[in-house]
């Protein structure tokens, strides 16, 4: 069993960080707030006083984030977590960021003399929770190989997507089809109630023939077909508008730095920030289908 240090505690990392704990790993962490601090030392988590001293002797060091902004400085302070671990040692970024940043990060670990993967994650808090998240990792075979173990017992699936950054690519393109599908999704629901079409007779149409895809199947957003989805429960986040927002946006920059055309996730995030700046960021991001059916995001 291993040696983790693991920085950043919040909605994510906090039960990631339990889950290692669980799987007989002594691990290590710091979060800027106390309370973050507090919940994992609940679950079983050694708490430090900096990143650093988390990252200090480990065998591993995980970063679970909210921005590429706060991964570069993490990865750039001097006497920082590159510099309290020892050459060799594999460095996990686990954030959902942009691919400079990640490719950046990588970098940084490489000219310390580090091994490095990124690797964020799909499944949300509940996959966090539960250890059932999917990892798309990017880095070298090597690298890999010694994250795998690790991520397994935080998640059920991992992907190994290619070389430095291909994680956070995999994540961002999966992301921007989420967005768009989910408006699509949505855009059909309302229409069929302009129609006088069941929404229940559109479900279980589309979720059977060429329309399907998982927006409608198993996070239908409008209440009744999916139990399950957070439709049924006041649209509750699942998966808040917001943090939608925030990948059709790394997507946006990936395309402009890329000069990829992706003029319908270009328009996903338009509708995006309309729906957030009216007061939705903290609902779950199907919620926008009661936008659409009232008329248009405002
Ligand atoms: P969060 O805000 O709950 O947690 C982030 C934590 O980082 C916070 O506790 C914060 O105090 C800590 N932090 C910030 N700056 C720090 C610093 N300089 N030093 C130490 N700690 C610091 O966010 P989250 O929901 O846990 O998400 C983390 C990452 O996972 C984000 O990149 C997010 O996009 C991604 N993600 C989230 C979800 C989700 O459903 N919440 C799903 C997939 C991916």
């Amino acid at each position: 069993m291993a040696r983790i240090g693991f920085v950043g505690l919040g909605n994510m990392g906090g039960p990631m960080a339990a889950n290692l704990v669980k799987a007989g790993h002594r691990v290590i962490g710091y979060d800027m707030v106390a309370a973050a601090r507090e919940a994992a030392a609940a679950k079983g988590v050694a708490i430090a006083v900096s990143a650093a001293d988390a990252a200090r002797g480990t065998e591993a060091v995980i970063t679970m984030l909210p921005s590429g902004q706060i991964v570069r400085a993490i990865y750039e302070e001097p006497g920082g977590i590159l510099q309290s671990t020892a050459p060799g040692t594999l460095f996990v970024e686990c954030s959902t960021i942009d691919v400079a940043s990640a490719r950046a990060a990588h970098e940084l670990a490489h000219a310390a003399g580090m091994d490095s993967v990124d690797a964020p994650v799909s499944g949300g808090v509940g996959g966090a929770v539960a250890a059932t998240l999917t990892f798309m990792a990017g880095g070298s075979q090597a690298a890999f190989a010694r994250a795998q173990p690790i991520l397994a017992a935080m998640g059920k699936k991992i992907v190994h997507c290619g070389d430095a950054g291909a994680g956070q690519a995999a994540k961002i393109c999966n992301n921007m089809i989420l967005g768009i599908s989910m408006i699509a999704v949505s855009e059909a629901f309302a229409l069929a109630d302009r129609l006088g079409l069941s929404r229940q007779a559109l479900f279980d149409v589309a979720s059977t023939a060429s329309g399907q895809c998982w927006s409608l199947t198993s996070y239908c957003p409008v209440p009744g077909p999916v139990p399950v989805s957070p439709a049924n429960n006041g649209y509750k986040p699942g998966f808040a508008a917001a943090l939608m927002l925030k990948d059709l946006r790394l997507s946006q920059e990936a395309a402009r730095e890329t000069g990829a055309a992706t003029e319908l996730g270009e328009h996903a995030t338009r509708l995006y920030e309309k729906f957030a700046a009216s007061g939705h960021e903290g609902e779950d991001f199907s919620a926008i289908f009661r936008a659409i059916a009232a008329g248009g995001v405002q």
